[in-house]
């Protein structure tokens, strides 16, 4: 049994019952909001909404809107669970006395992506959908593709034709069927849709797809849970997430936001205020944030972190909310300070895909700006793993020398 109420439209407010919608908001294509039976779940205590053995993110089943998906020792029963670093150098380079950095590279396909594939799966099982389908540039379809083949069903993946072949790669392996369209994200986006609901595919698409910000905020839940007991109310703990779409922040804000009707924020200080970090070369959302408003222009993305470049954010009102709602704010940070964040994040061990290392470009900047001080708790995202995008990876870090195989060489270059 499932404490799914149903949807709340994002733009309206009108309300939905589970079986009456499937994805956007009839009326005017709003983002839809689950809605739990929270009152319920209170009734149940704590000991029944954790189940205390599993350490994926399906230890919060009891807090999600879909029943046991199945797949025992599969990867889809290995999404989430990841790991809360505490790297004393990165608190001294920053001059901060708390931080964490919440790692989301160990995922099954290495992004932040999985939590949402995870979900939007066993969605997937629950309505009978054969075929999950989605428009992505790399990860979320990465996701998708290795979700799905865990559990035996058949993935469609419309991405652009510019995407990275790391990206591809993986999809291929995962044995989706990857169609690279000759068009921008946009088109890929449209396109997946129209193909859905011709061929009767369940569609993940971000922004779109209810279930995917329901993955996504078990983040949230996992932060509380890995810091409970271990903050005050005298400061409030800040989160930097990167923003591309605005679905990964919508979902931590809806964690936190369940975590709030359960009475159970105060365990972390109250709802931690929630930062938001864009390349400048991609900003719609923070542009949004900067103007005070809640419309989103589209820009001409350009930026290298491809995991965060768009046009026409999908998620853009959720997105800005998650900062104005909870005190938080928007950055925007240059392609070169993204670049010089993955060895910074390297120094200690994480290995960043370049939007992975946004979110701590973002604080760097925060810092500077004074928008967090040093005695604030800071959790930071890496939402991506490096090996995503290698080319990347060599640009930041540099070339390795060549040497002739001799002691004089190494004691050339090592200064030994
Ligand atoms: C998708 C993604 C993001 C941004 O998430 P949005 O929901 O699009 O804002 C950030 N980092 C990585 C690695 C991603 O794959
Ligand atoms: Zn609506």
């Amino acid at each position: 049994m499932t404490h799914f109420l149903g949807y709340r439209c994002s733009v309206c407010g009108a309300q939905y019952a589970p079986d009456e919608v499937t994805y956007t908001c009839p009326a005017d294509g709003g983002n839809l909001d689950v809605v739990l039976d929270y009152a319920a779940l209170k009734r149940r205590g704590m000991a029944d909404l954790i189940i205390a053995d599993d350490r994926s993110l399906w230890r919060y089943l009891p807090l999600l809107p879909v029943r046991d998906p199945g797949g025992e020792q599969t990867p889809l029963r290995r999404a989430g669970g990841t790991p809360m670093y505490a790297p004393p150098l990165l608190s001294r380079n920053l001059g901060l006395a708390h931080l964490w950095i919440k790692d989301e590279s160990p995922n099954p396909t290495a992004s932040f992506k999985d939590r949402a594939s995870a979900v939007v799966v066993a969605r997937a099982r629950e309505i009978g959908a054969e075929v999950v389908v989605t428009a992505s540039t790399g990860n979320a379809g990465a996701a998708l593709a290795g979700m799905a083949a865990a559990v035996g069903h058949q993935a469609v993946i419309f991405a652009p034709r510019t995407a990275p072949p790391a990206k591809i790669a993986q999809l291929r392996v995962f044995g989706a069927q990857v169609l690279l369209v000759d068009g921008n994200y946009d088109a890929a986006f449209d396109l997946s849709i129209e193909a859905a609901n011709a061929f009767g595919w369940y569609c993940r698409n971000t922004g779109y797809n209810p279930f995917t910000a329901e993955g996504k905020k078990t983040a949230a839940f996992e932060i509380w849970e890995q810091l409970r007991g271990r903050l005050s109310p005298a400061r409030r703990l800040s989160v930097f997430v990167s923003v591309g779409d605005g679905n990964i922040i919508s979902g931590l804000h809806k964690g936190f936001k369940d975590l709030h009707a359960l009475g159970l924020l105060d365990e972390i200080g109250g709802m931690p205020r929630i930062f938001g970090v864009q390349s400048e070369n991609s900003a719609a959302i923070a542009n949004a944030f900067a103007a005070g408003t809640e419309e989103i222009e589209p820009v001409h993305a350009t930026t290298l972190a491809d995991s965060i470049s768009v046009d026409l954010p999908r998620d853009g009102l959720r997105a800005v909310r998650a900062a104005t709602q909870t005190g938080g704010a928007y950055l925007t940070v240059s392609d070169e300070a993204i670049l010089q964040a993955i060895p910074a994040l390297g120094r200690v061990g994480i290995f960043a895909e370049p939007a992975g290392a946004t979110a701590y470009a973002g604080l760097a900047v925060a810092v500077q700006q004074g928008l967090v001080v040093p005695e604030e708790p800071v959790v930071v995202i890496n939402t991506g793993s490096g090996l995503k995008d290698v080319k990347s990876a060599m640009r930041a870090a540099g070339e390795a020398p060549i040497i002739e195989p001799t002691l004089a060489a190494v004691r050339r270059i090592m200064a030994v």
